[in-house]
C-alpha cells in the first residue's frame, strides 16, 4: 500500500523547509509518509488543492498566499482558524476538509520553550497587522501577558484587530511610531519588511533591559533585523524556531505524535 501522501501548497513554494521537516519528524517516529511540494497558480488553489484530496491526499500544509482561500475551502474549521481567518492546515476526514491554524502556537512554543520567554505578565509588542500577526494574537494572549500592544505602519487595521481581539485580553492597537513611547519585553515583527529586504529598525527606546526582539521572516532574510537587534542590547531570534513548531503541531494533528523539535531546528541552523 503506498505511504500516505502530504503537501505544501503555495506560490512560490519550491524553497519550503516543510517537506525536510516533517520527513525527519516521520523518521524519528517511524511513519512512513510521502510529504512534496505543490504549486499551484494563483487563480488556481481551489482546483488544484481539491485534485490532491480527490486523489486521496491526507493532509495540506497552506502557505503564501492562500491561507485565507484555505479556509475558505474547508467544510469545518479549528476556533483558533477562524479567529485568525486563515488556515495553514487542510486535513481530509472522509469526504470532509478541516482548517486548522498552527502558526500562533508555533510562535508560543518557540518563544516559551525555545527561547525561555515567559510571557506571562509580559509587556509584548507586535508590529504588524497583516496575517501572521492575525493569527498569532489569540495564542499570545491565552499566555496572559500584562499587555499585546499592535503597532502597524496602516494604524487602522492594528486598531481594527485589537477590537476583534479585544474580549480575550489586553490589547491596545496604535501607530507604528507609538513603539519609541512605551517598553516592551517581548518585540516581535510580524512585518513583511524583513522578506522584502527592507529590514525594520526598532527605536532604542521600546526595549526593556532583557527584551526579546523576534523577526516571523528566518534565515538570511531576517538576519539584518536580529545583527542591528543584538546591537542594541536586545536577545533576538529569527521565525525558524516558528516554522518548525507550527509543523510539529500540523505533525501532531494528523498523526497523534507530538515530535522533538530540537534536532530537526539544530540541523536547520546549521545549514541556513
Ligand atoms: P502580510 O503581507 O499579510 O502583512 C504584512 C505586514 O507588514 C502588514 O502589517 C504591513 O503593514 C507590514 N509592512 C509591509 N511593509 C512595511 C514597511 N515597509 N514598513 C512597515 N510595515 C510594513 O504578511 P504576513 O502577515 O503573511 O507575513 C509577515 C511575515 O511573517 C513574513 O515575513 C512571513 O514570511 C512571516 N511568517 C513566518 C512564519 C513562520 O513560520 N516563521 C509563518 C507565517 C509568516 P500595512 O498594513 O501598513 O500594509
Amino acid at each position: 500500500m503506498a505511504a500516505p501522501h502530504f503537501v505544501v501548497v503555495g506560490n512560490p513554494v519550491g524553497h519550503s523547509l516543510s517537506p525536510v521537516i516533517h520527513a525527519h519528524f516521520a523518521r524519528e517516529a517511524g511513519i512512513a509518509l510521502e510529504y512534496t511540494t505543490l504549486l499551484a497558480p494563483l487563480e488556481a488553489f481551489e482546483r488544484v488543492t481539491r485534485g490532491f484530496f480527490a486523489a486521496g491526499g491526507r493532509g495540506a500544509n497552506i502557505t503564501l498566499p492562500f491561507k485565507v482561500e484555505a479556509l475558505a475551502l474547508a467544510n469545518l474549521a479549528s476556533a483558533r482558524a477562524r479567529l485568525a481567518g486563515a488556515a495553514n492546515v487542510l486535513t481530509a476526514k472522509g469526504a470532509i476538509l478541516e482548517a486548522d491554524n498552527t502558526d500562533g502556537a508555533g510562535l508560543v512554543s518557540d518563544l516559551r520553550r525555545n527561547l525561555g520567554i515567559a510571557l506571562s505578565g509580559a509587556r509584548i509588542a507586535m508590529i504588524g497587522a497583516g496575517g501572521a500577526a492575525r493569527g498569532a494574537i489569540a495564542p499570545l494572549l491565552a499566555c496572559n501577558p500584562s499587555v499585546l500592544v499592535v503597532v502597524n505602519r496602516t494604524p487602522d487595521r492594528a486598531r481594527t484587530l485589537a477590537n476583534r481581539f479585544a474580549s480575550l485580553g489586553n490589547i491596545e492597537g496604535r501607530a507604528l511610531d507609538a513603539l519609541a513611547q512605551d517598553r516592551f519585553d517581548v518585540i516581535v515583527n510580524a512585518t513583511s519588511t524583513s522578506t522584502k529586504g527592507t529590514p525594520l529598525e526598532l527605536p532604542a527606546e521600546c526595549l526593556a533591559p532583557g527584551a526579546l526582539a523576534y523577526d516571523m521572516a528566518y534565515g538570511p532574510a531576517a538576519r539584518a533585523f536580529v545583527d542591528k537587534a543584538k546591537a542594541q542590547g536586545a536577545r533576538a531570534s529569527d521565525g525558524l524556531g516558528m516554522l518548525v513548531e507550527q509543523a510539529a503541531e500540523a505533525f501532531w494533528l494528523w498523526h497523534g505524535i507530538r515530535p522533538a523539535t530540537q534536532s530537526i531546528l539544530a540541523l536547520l541552523r546549521e545549514g541556513a
